[in-house]
């Protein structure tokens, strides 16, 4: 996972790879602070030396396969926010099917509790479920 300004600043770093931008503070002090970015910078820089050796088209090359890799990270946390849903959907058909049980079998008190423990666990399940996703998508910023 990427954070946006990262993503903005990495596409900056592209743009002054090839000249079409200049270094600024702002982005020097991102490189210094962002560890991300600084191991991207260092890459291309690293490009940059070879390809004055060789003369040759890699930097495009870099530049596509490193996109690639952004959308792969990309599908990746798409899949996993899918998978969160479908555990999600399954915890809650789980318990809606042993109330539908209990619900047959005639336990109305039973119900009841039921009722009261689902609305009152839940929030907080979801709260933690919200947690955790913060906490993953904060991780590399
Ligand atoms: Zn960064």
């Amino acid at each position: 996972m990427m954070d946006k300004k990262c993503t903005f600043y990495q596409n900056r770093l592209i743009d002054i790879f090839y000249e079409e931008d200049i270094m600024d503070k702002e982005i020097q002090e991102h490189i210094i602070n962002c560890h991300e970015c600084n191991k991207y910078w260092k890459e291309l820089k690293e490009v940059k030396i070879k390809v004055d050796k060789d003369n040759e088209e890699i930097p495009i090359e870099y530049i596509k396969i490193s996109q690639a890799f952004d959308k792969v990270e990309d599908i990746k946390s798409k899949r996993l926010n899918i998978i969160n849903l479908v555990i999600f959907i399954m915890i809650s058909s789980v318990l809606l099917g042993i109330g539908l049980v209990f619900a047959m079998q005639g336990f109305g008190r039973e119900i009841i509790y039921f009722q009261v423990i689902v609305h009152t666990v839940f929030p907080i399940f979801l709260l933690i479920f919200v947690k955790i996703r913060t906490l993953k998508e904060d991780y590399n910023g």
